[in-house]
This record gives structure tokens, C-alpha cells and sequence, in this order.
């Protein structure tokens, strides 16, 4: 496999109109001028890799993509510190849950040089587009679809795989807000043996019903039971959880394969371990958690995902209850573990296990 070819965009978006663009770019709307694109074909496998410009794909309406959603994703960020350096956090563990998720949706696996070569080749290319802003990022988004053009049910004989670079924003700007959760009991979000713990779009799809639902109820995100017994607190549509108790210990439930295996929920139990913290991966009921709100042995809860990195919950609504958690602000815990990752992530900490992959 040559090296990424790099043609470079003959159009780029002229420095001023980048200036505007990338100034107050929130997220998901604002993107660079390149993108990486690596092309799998039974024949040949992994083929054709190149940094080209950003452009509107062409697909045949029968791809098979668009009928069986045969699609897998990441999502993780590139931070510019403050000494100019560029580094990503942790792109070793989305290399490696790509491949978990690729094996569940029966797609071709990625290896871990192509996976993280494209992401440094796209950073390179458009390290014009990090915001300058205290907080900003370089979202990357890489995922791969099924691009075979065949309306019959197996799995795809080509596939194409592309990073998108996205300019974000401080997604606390105005500082950190506690979110409302609806905890859906009519609405699953992943059941044993199904796809929960692959990063794939159908996952998301499902999720969407509920989440109006939580917007319809006046709340901010939906919080997913389990969907054998309606009763253990999974994870949110696209976010992990911890629950955080009077003793200084957390909790967060297990991967028992219904939930996303996050890299977020992964390096804040480490942190906690470094620190000392009782940590348990246990199940959690939903009746339980609402005892021990009202009690007082459950202090903080919050959610977590690179997006946001951690989400305070201040308070939790079902059909026929609601509750707040601590005081219904944001508690010192999870104050704790935001400062503390981003700072290891903005190059302001020591970063003790390696997590950072500078690019340069
Ligand atoms: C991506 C994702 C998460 C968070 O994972 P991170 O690696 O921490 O960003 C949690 N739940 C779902 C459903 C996800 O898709």
C-alpha cells in the first residue's frame, strides 16, 4: 500500500471567508477543504488512498449502503496547544473499535496505520481550519459504507472509507450546563446480540424516536433502559454514564455488549483509578438511582463522549416521576474529571498514559 497521495484542493475557501467561517463554528457545520477517501475492493483490498478535495460523492441510487445501512463511524478530536503543536487523544483506541465495529457489520477491517495515516495526512493538510478560539478542536469524522451497487442482502463485495474534518467550537461556550434526561421505557436503544457496542449509524437511527420524545417531555437527551428486563440504566443515545455516591466512589454500568464502549467512559475510570477512587462497572436500576437521588448516597451523575468529553444530569424525568440529582448544578466530581481531561487533551497536564499522538 503506496503512501496517501495528496491532490490538493485546486479551490480552496479563501483565507478571509475561512476566518469568518471557523470564528463561532459550533459543530458539524463547518468543514476544511480536504477529505481522505481509501477505497476496499474484494480483488484488490485496501486501494487508491489519497487527501483530495472536499467534494459531493456520486452514488448510484443502489448502493448498497442507502438500502442496508451497512455503515460504521468514529468521532474524535484534534486539539492545537497552546506551544502550537497539534496532537489527537487516544486515536490508537478509535483505530481499534473501528475494527470491532467493521467485524459486527461484516465490513472489512481497516488497519490501524491506514486508520490513523489518513486522519495525521488530513490534519496536515487543513491545519489551517483549527479555530483560534480557547476550547476549539478539529472534529475528525472517519467512516466507511458499503459501496457496492447491488440491491442484494449480503455484505457489500466494495467499500469506500473517508475522514471528514470538521472546525468546532468550545462546546461549553457560557460555561458548563447541567442537561434534564427522559429515561425511555418504551424505546430500546440495543438488545443482546444486536449492534450496541458498534459504533454504526443504525444505532443512532433507532435512537432518534426516543430523543424527540425527550425534547416532546421538555427534557434535554434520552437515557436508555435495557431492553430485556426495563430496568438497567444503559447509556444515553450517544453518550456513556456515571453515577457518582457520598462515599467518593462511582459507578458506571459494565459492557455486557448493549452499550458503547467508550474512550471518554474508558480513560475517566483510569483517572479515577489513578486517583484513588472505589470504582465499580455494575448494573444500576433505574429505581435504585431514583432512591438513592432522593436519599442523598448518590450525589452527582454525568454523562460522557468526546463531543462534550462530560455532561453534567441535573435532573431525570419518566412517565410518572422525576427527580434531581445533588442540587441539580454541576457537582465537584465532575467539574474534577472535565478539568482534568481536557487539560491532558489541551496540553495543559502531565499526560501520564500516553494518551496524546502528536502530529507533525
Ligand atoms: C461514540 C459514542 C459514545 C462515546 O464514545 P467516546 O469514545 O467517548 O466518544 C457513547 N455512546 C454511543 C452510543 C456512541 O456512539
Amino acid at each position: 500500500m503506496p503512501p496517501f497521495a495528496f491532490e490538493p484542493n485546486p479551490a480552496p475557501i479563501p483565507a478571509t471567508e475561512r476566518a469568518t467561517r471557523i470564528a463561532d463554528p459550533a459543530f458539524g457545520r463547518v468543514f476544511t477543504d480536504h477529505m481522505a477517501l481509501i477505497r476496499w475492493s474484494e480483488d484488490k483490498g485496501w486501494h487508491d488512498a489519497k487527501i483530495t478535495a472536499r467534494a459531493t460523492l456520486t452514488v448510484d441510487p443502489a448502493t448498497a449502503v442507502l438500502h442496508y445501512a451497512q455503515e460504521i463511524f468514529e468521532g474524535l478530536k484534534a486539539y492545537r496547544h497552546d506551544d502550537g503543536s497539534v496532537a489527537l487523544f487516544r486515536p490508537e483506541a478509535n483505530a481499534a473499535r473501528f475494527r470491532d465495529s467493521a467485524r459486527r457489520m461484516a465490513m472489512p477491517e481497516l488497519p490501524d496505520e491506514l486508520f490513523i495515516g489518513s486522519i495525521e495526512a488530513l490534519v496536515k493538510a487543513d491545519a489551517d481550519w483549527f479555530p483560534a478560539i480557547d476550547g476549539g478542536s478539529l472534529y475528525l469524522r472517519p467512516f466507511m459504507i458499503a459501496s457496492e451497487v447491488f440491491l442484494g442482502v449480503k455484505p457489500a463485495a466494495e467499500y469506500l472509507f473517508m475522514v471528514l474534518a470538521s472546525s468546532a467550537g468550545s462546546y461549553w461556550k457560557g460555561g458548563v450546563r447541567p442537561v434534564s434526561l427522559w429515561v425511555s421505557h418504551e424505546y430500546s436503544r440495543a438488545g443482546a446480540g444486536g449492534t450496541g457496542a458498534a459504533k454504526c449509524g443504525g444505532n443512532y437511527a433507532t435512537s432518534l424516536v426516543a430523543q424527540q420524545e425527550a425534547i416532546r417531555r421538555g427534557c434535554d437527551q434520552v437515557v436508555f433502559l435495557d431492553a430485556a428486563e426495563r430496568r438497567w440504566i444503559e447509556e444515553l443515545g450517544g453518550m456513556n454514564i456515571f453515577f457518582v455516591f457520598d462515599d467518593g466512589s462511582i459507578q458506571t454500568p459494565p459492557l455486557t455488549g448493549t452499550i458503547l464502549p467508550g474512550i471518554t467512559r474508558d480513560s475517566i475510570l483510569r483517572l479515577a483509578r489513578d486517583a484513588g477512587l472505589t470504582v465499580r462497572e455494575e448494573l444500576y436500576s433505574i429505581d435504585q438511582w431514583r432512591a438513592d437521588a432522593e436519599s442523598g448516597r448518590l450525589t452527582e451523575s454525568f454523562a460522557c463522549g468526546t463531543a462534550a468529553v462530560v455532561t453534567p444530569i441535573g435532573q431525570v424525568s419518566g412517565p410518572d416521576y422525576g427527580f434531581t440529582i445533588g442540587s441539580g448544578g454541576t457537582g465537584q466530581t465532575t467539574q474534577r474529571f472535565l478539568d482534568a481531561l481536557t487539560a491532558i487533551q489541551r496540553g495543559r497536564a502531565p499526560d501520564p498514559h500516553g494518551w496524546l499522538h502528536a502530529i507533525g
